[in-house]
């Protein structure tokens, strides 16, 4: 817990962080009948704690004014020393069973020693058992006069149904960007720092609406830096507390499928104490920039993985958000992510969720030379005709490669020949999607120079007619003996219709 977190904990009710819940309680400290028993729900950090205390401080308060605590009775001097005996805080996450809530039902029987109300705080509430939930539950239906109940979690949905409606629910929520501001700058103009504006941005933007998040990292900025404090400050400190494993370094560790390298260096990282929820996020972050630059959405980064592989490691980036929570090993998380990706990544080749049946058969890959090239304005002396007129050349020298590929291919027809850029009429987004993966490239690429001699890169695009393609015959003899997908293609004549049945 940080200096500040103590030295500006909200006294008042209108001193909450958050606008809502401020209102809200407002109106059921002045409201006629004072309910007995809250419950209030919200994210970690969101302030549910202190404004349990308050309340506190509401309902026994000599001199309530507007429905707020006086701050200078006896009462409420009693209730800010912090050991008062009638405020009576809990964790459910430590005391959870029936013998605890038993316990707790004895006390509130007895009388209050010092202050007209005896007021539970009862933390992480959804944490209790089902005795201890039934226990509670007969302590709410009819609680004596003397007592109120704070129920506090961060996972309301976790209570049972029938505790739960005789509840009156107060909802916390992430704070906003005005919000978080304001929680700052009351730290700053209190402790008169000297900050740059864009610091202040900085930190609110990495607080993930958490008022104590804000309130730890300017105690950190200031162990660190005192009370001058800069914008580039505030971004070293962020950095070193994600580690300097940059987003761009992992995601050229994860193409590269280095699952050692990626295990050590996060390893080191748990070792130097870096935060893995701020790193996970930044990840977060990262990668959805380039899922949405992979589909299109200009201005967005450019992708090294293909979209399917993108949105896989998002997925398994937020799957270890949620065990962040469950797992006493900061790192374990993130370690297992990169373990499921690159595992289901050597399962099938192209960082390509699919299982690809053929990729079974027995045979020696080779390896991939050529690189891609820009389009250039240079004349290879040949047509599209002569492409037409090898195109089974092309098949033959892909297939080696990747199978799929060829078969992608051989579903798709040269159409143009622009310098070295070739065109492809596709006839499923789905093949010019494949087609178009990097690795995929530049195994066509890799075809075109085998088997006819040209260094061209080339385009997809989609036949606006629906029209059947013309199957283009392979023209080397042994090339298609045993293939299953020929044999199949002809007796049923549709090429499609086997891609489709093999590839999904
Ligand atoms: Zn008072």
């Amino acid at each position: 817990m940080s200096v500040f977190h103590l030295k500006y904990r909200p006294q008042k009710i209108s001193d909450l962080d958050s606008v809502e819940v401020s209102a809200s309680l407002k109106k059921i400290v002045l409201s006629q009948e004072m309910p007995q028993a809250f419950l209030f729900a919200g994210p970690k950090g969101a302030g549910k704690t202190s404004a349990a205390r308050i309340m506190a401080r509401a309902v026994n308060c000599e001199n309530p004014k507007d429905g707020e605590p006086c701050g200078k009775c006896d009462n409420c001097k009693e209730v800010m020393k912090g050991s008062c005996i009638d405020v009576i805080e809990i964790d459910a996450a430590s005391n959870r069973g029936i013998e605890e809530a038993r316990d707790l039902k004895e006390k509130a029987y007895l009388l209050p020693s010092k202050l007209p109300k005896k007021v539970f705080i009862i933390d992480e509430v959804h944490m209790m058992t089902k005795d201890a939930f039934n226990a509670l539950l007969k302590l709410i239906e009819e609680p004596p006069k003397h007592t109120i109940f704070i129920l506090c979690t961060t996972d309301w949905q976790k209570i049972p149904e029938t505790v739960l409606s005789r509840l009156v629910k107060v909802d916390f929520k992430k704070g906003n960007r005005s919000e978080l501001h304001n929680s700052l700058r009351r730290i700053v103009e209190g402790e008169k720092f000297e900050i740059e504006e864009t610091a202040i941005d900085l930190i609110v933007d990495k607080s993930d609406g958490s008022f104590r998040n804000i309130q730890r990292t300017l105690n950190e900025i200031y162990l660190n830096f005192g009370k001058k404090v800069k914008a580039d400050d505030v971004k070293a400190f962020f950095e070193t507390k994600m580690g300097e494993y940059t987003p761009e370094t992992l995601e050229n560790d994860l193409v590269d499928g280095d699952v050692k390298l990626i295990l050590t260096n996060l390893e080191k990282m748990a070792e130097k104490g870096v935060d893995f929820k701020s790193f996970r996020e930044n990840l977060l972050v990262y990668f959805q920039d380039k899922l949405l630059g992979g589909l299109g959405v200009e201005g967005r980064g450019q992708p090294k993985m293909s979209t399917e592989a993108t949105e896989r490691w998002l997925q398994l980036l937020i799957a270890a958000g949620k065990q962040e929570k469950e797992v006493s090993i900061d790192q374990l998380p993130m370690e297992l992510a990169v373990a499921e990706f690159l595992k289901s990544n050597l399962q099938s080749t192209n960082f390509n969720q699919k299982k690809e049946p053929e990729q079974k058969i027995e045979e020696t890959k080779k390896e991939i030379v050529s690189h891609s090239v820009n389009k250039k304005d240079v004349d290879l002396g040949i047509d599209v005709a002569k492409i037409e007129e090898g195109w089974g050349r092309v098949l033959t020298a892909v297939k080696p490669y990747n199978h799929s590929v060829e078969a992608f291919l051989r579903a798709a027809r040269p159409k143009a020949i622009d310098g070295n850029l070739v065109t492809l009429e596709v006839f499923y987004p789905f093949h010019k999607d494949r087609l178009e993966e990097q690795k995929n490239r530049r195994i066509v690429e890799t075809g075109f120079k085998e088997a006819l001699g040209i260094e061209v890169i080339f385009e997809c695009v989609l036949s606006e007619s629906k029209q059947a393609p013309l199957i283009i015959k392979n023209d080397t003899p042994n090339a298609l003996v045993n293939d299953k997908l020929e044999e199949t293609a002809k007796t049923n004549g549709d090429i499609y219709d086997v891609a489709k049945e093999i590839f999904g």
